[in-house]
């Protein structure tokens, strides 16, 4: 690799960050004053966990966040998160409660309290479902029981790893054959809410195939909503059928919390290239999420590896980085969000002054449509015209989303009347959303995006842009035309 000059890594040559930063809100990032200060510091996306809480209390969360972004003029977008057949435990006195070595433990479907010998499970199916000899992992696999014997009341196992247990932590059964339905009957409901709510995307857990995404999408359909939805990709049987799932999705999170606990650790940092490399082939945003900054939760500083992972998750390509307990229960909410602003804006600034990345053997990428065609010559020209940006005149956020793909140079600006629109574009990697206020000309765009460039400072005279827009079509979004425009 060639390593160039000390002077080229000064990051805020760039005036964007590309990567988007998702945040998952909860305790520690839900009121007004947080919400404004995760905002201020970065955060473009908010994850809204549906596994946690009740879902009344997160639609009001919804509601929060629209009004602090509204009032700073910024555009943020809202993930609402499905819990799928996602098994966990249930609850404790006090919340939590400790695990010992080698202590016997009794797994039940009933809905208790549990103790330190009493495991609550979610799952209604798993004291029949379970054989004995089978693991059971907790937390993301931070604890692990063995089943020893089936009784009438309960499995009953030993704990091979124990530790602190918290309500509602997540419970996996690597060696179980289980047979749960991808959509619960939770998630079904917890959609209505988001619908009503009005989030932008809707994250499904436990994908195995694009049936599974498909129900959601039929679930969604059926209650008037046409929310994109984004695949958590945490099973085996998702990574066998990724193409599938691909061709129907809208954007796909590497959840490599279940991830690494479905599958052995060592497997998931290349699992993570190939997913991101497939997914940038397949024009879809990618989401690499969990344990990003996660000594953040208690310090007020990341360790070493943390920061690399970020890091090389933004050389990865991928769209977006996300944060999870680091904002949801940590102590440090907004120092991880700046945190992982300032490590992004350091990885491409290198990536931009280097082309490291930005010049990637994309070959594997389809062009056989228009708007891909579009897409990779809009990239080619933005390096070689050093355009200063690509504007885009959209409606669907169709054409941002396939400009985005092809990691052009300059950055995105979406320029839409639809409020939606605009707010679904803010996931994308180095799309700016730009509300306009109703349908506009050719003429008129062309002016538009000289003065959101010149208003940004981005240009002067003699600099290139690059418009696209569909010039005739009124009805339905075509993108036919690319204007190179020399700012005057
Ligand atoms: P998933 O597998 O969907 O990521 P998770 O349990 O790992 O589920 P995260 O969203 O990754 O949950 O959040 C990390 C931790 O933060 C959770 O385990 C939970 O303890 C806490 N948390 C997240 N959201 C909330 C919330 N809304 N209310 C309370 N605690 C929350
Ligand atoms: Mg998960
Ligand atoms: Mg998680």
């Amino acid at each position: 690799m060639n390593i160039p000059d000390n002077k080229w890594f000064s990051a805020d040559k760039l005036h964007f960050r590309r990567t988007k930063i998702v945040a998952t809100i909860g305790p520690s990032s839900s009121s007004p004053e947080q919400l404004r200060q995760l905002i201020a510091a970065g955060m473009n996306v908010c994850r809204i966990n549906f596994s946690h809480g009740d879902p009344a209390k997160h639609i009001k969360i919804v509601r929060r966040i629209r009004k602090v972004a509204d009032s700073m003029q910024q555009i943020v977008t809202i993930l609402g998160d499905l819990c799928g057949p996602k098994i966990r435990v249930g609850r404790f006195p006090d919340g939590r409660v400790t695990l010992k070595d080698g202590s016997k433990v009794l797994i039940t479907a009933k809905n208790v309290l549990g103790s330190e010998n009493l495991i609550p499970s979610q799952y209604g199916g798993i004291v029949g479902a379970v054989r004995i000899g089978d693991r059971v992992l907790l937390d993301d696999g931070n604890l692990e029981l063995r089943v020893t014997r089936k009784l009438s009341a309960g499995a009953e196992a030993v704990v091979i790893h124990g530790g602190v247990l918290k309500d509602k932590k997540g419970m996996n059964l690597p060696d179980t054959p289980l047979k749960i339905p991808a959509l619960t009957a939770k998630d079904k409901k917890d959609a209505i809410y988001c619908i009503k709510g009005g989030v932008d995307y809707l994250a499904l857990s436990f994908v195995k195939s694009a049936g599974d995404v498909l129900a959601l999408r039929r679930h969604l359909k059926a209650n008037g909503s046409s929310i994109p939805i984004i695949a958590k990709i945490e099973k085996p049987e998702a990574l066998d059928r990724i193409d599938e799932i691909l061709a129907v999705v809208d954007g796909i999170m590497i959840a490599r919390g279940d991830l690494g606990v479905e599958m052995p650790p060592q497997k998931v940092p290349l699992i993570q290239r190939r997913l991101i490399e497939k997914a940038n082939q397949a024009y879809k945003p990618v989401i690499v999420a969990t344990q990003m900054l996660e000594s953040m939760i208690e310090h007020a500083r990341p360790t070493r590896a943390e920061v690399t992972d970020v890091a090389m998750a933004c050389l990865d390509d991928a769209d977006a980085v996300m944060l999870s307990g680091e904002t949801a229960v940590g102590k440090f909410p907004v120092e991880a969000v700046k945190m992982m602003d300032a490590v992004l804006r350091e990885a491409e600034g290198y990536q931009f002054f280097t082309n490291g990345g930005l010049f990637k053997d994309r070959s594997g990428f389809k062009r056989d449509t228009m708007l891909n065609a579009i897409g990779v010559a809009t990239a080619q020209m933005s390096r070689d015209l050093k355009v200063r940006c690509i504007s885009v005149l959209t409606r669907s956020g169709r054409t941002a989303r396939i400009v985005s793909a092809d990691r052009p140079a300059a950055p995105v600006f979406g320029l839409t009347e639809n409020r939606e629109t605009a707010r679904r574009m803010g996931l994308l990697w180095g799309v700016y959303p730009q509300l306009i206020k109703g349908a506009i000309s050719h003429d008129a765009f062309v002016k538009k995006s000289e003065i959101v460039i010149k208003g940004l400072k981005l240009a002067k005279k003699g600099d290139y842009m690059i418009l696209l827009s569909g010039l005739s079509d009124k009805a339905n979004e075509i993108t036919n035309s690319i204007t190179v425009h020399q700012v005057g």
